[in-house]
């Protein structure tokens, strides 16, 4: 297509033609709370896997609940696939040494990535935080801690709309700051809808001399009453006009996924323009909308899918 011709259509019919760079993805997952959906996060995980992504990462529950899962799915994929895995480790509910031991158990198993978050109370998103005396504070002590253990490759949370606790954008970006010192090497945002905000957000981080990637997070999300329920929680403004887009679907899966692939598409082919090439998917262990949304940017089977093996026990 020529640049003439692509000019005369929008970003999404723009995104992936021939000459952009390709981007680099990166696609999270929830560990399985059981066998069945065990069996979807992994038909997810298969389906995405040719994508060729720079690393997948799972999610650690509130309070280190799922501590076990996180690391058999982690090392599943490390064993069982071409993927690089990164694991989420937070710092609630737990003493130093039993933070540091489930570092060392992912160093020894060949696992070079950690996510390193604070983590949230257990039981109540967006209650009050109190740290555990003898544990990590947050997540500077806790990349800190990672680093004095072995040199994995360290990622952090950043927050677009800044983190419900936090009085402001400078407090927010002086604390992202503390944690590439501490040792991080990328940020990862949460998920936003205002893109603007998203810009102005990034160029401020640029601004204070952070040259560390930050990923922009996508939430694809098909079930805008889900969204709006966890948005609340954790400060994350839902636009007027994305609310407009999803009502009266409620008894409507189908369109709903087709609204929410072209929300999250139109959003990164906008940040693509804007120079953006990394993009950190939220997949909520479902590829569908995921993988649509990356043939949008380009992004095209690079690898095999590995052949399924036996589930670990
Ligand atoms: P921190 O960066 O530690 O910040 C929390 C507060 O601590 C700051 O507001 C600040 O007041 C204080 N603070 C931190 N460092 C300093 C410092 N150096 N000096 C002074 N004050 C400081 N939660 C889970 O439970 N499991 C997950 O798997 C998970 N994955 C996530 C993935 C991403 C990409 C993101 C963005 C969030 C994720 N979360 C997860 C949620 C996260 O745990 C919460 O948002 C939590 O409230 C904050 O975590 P944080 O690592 O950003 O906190």
């Amino acid at each position: 297509m020529s640049p003439a011709q692509s000019s005369a259509l929008g970003p999404v019919a723009r995104a992936g033609v021939s000459g952009q760079p390709r981007p680099r993805v990166s696609f999270e997952f929830s560990p399985p709370k059981g066998p069945k959906s065990e069996e979807s996060l992994w038909e997810a995980i298969r389906r995405l896997e040719p994508l060729g992504p720079e690393f997948v990462s799972v999610t650690y529950g509130a309070g280190g609940s799922t501590r076990e899962r996180t690391h058999r799915t982690v090392v599943r994929i490390l064993k069982e696939t071409t993927l690089k895995p990164a694991a989420h480790l937070t710092c609630v509910e737990a003493s130093r040494a039993e933070v540091d031991e489930v570092i060392q158990d992912y160093w020894d198993a060949g696992i070079r990535h950690i996510v390193a978050l604070r983590g949230d109370p257990p039981g109540s998103l967006g209650g009050a935080y109190t740290p555990r005396p003898d544990g990590y504070q947050n997540a500077t002590e806790l990349t800190a801690g990672i680093k004095a253990i072995a040199p994995f490759d360290v990622s952090v949370g950043v927050y677009p709309q800044i983190h419900p606790e936090s009085p402001s954008v400078d407090h927010d970006i002086e604390v992202l700051k503390a944690k590439i010192d501490a040792g991080a090497t990328r940020a990862i945002s949460n998920f936003f809808f205002d893109i603007d905000g998203y810009l102005r957000f990034v160029d401020r981080i640029r601004k204070a001399g952070i040259e560390v990637p930050i990923l922009p997070g996508i939430m694809p999300v098909s079930s805008f009453e889900g969204l709006s329920n966890m948005a609340g929680r954790i400060g994350v403004e839902i636009p007027a006009w994305l609310a407009n887009h999803f009502e009266g679907l409620d008894a409507d899966p189908e369109t709903r996924k087709l609204v929410a692939a072209s929300v999250a598409a139109e959003m990164c082919a906008r940040l693509a323009e804007e120079g953006f090439s990394d993009f950190h998917f939220y997949t909520l262990n479902r590829a569908d909308l995921v993988y649509a949304i990356c043939r949008v940017l380009g992004v095209r089977e690079t690898l095999p899918t590995t052949e399924p093996k036996e589930a670990a026990a």
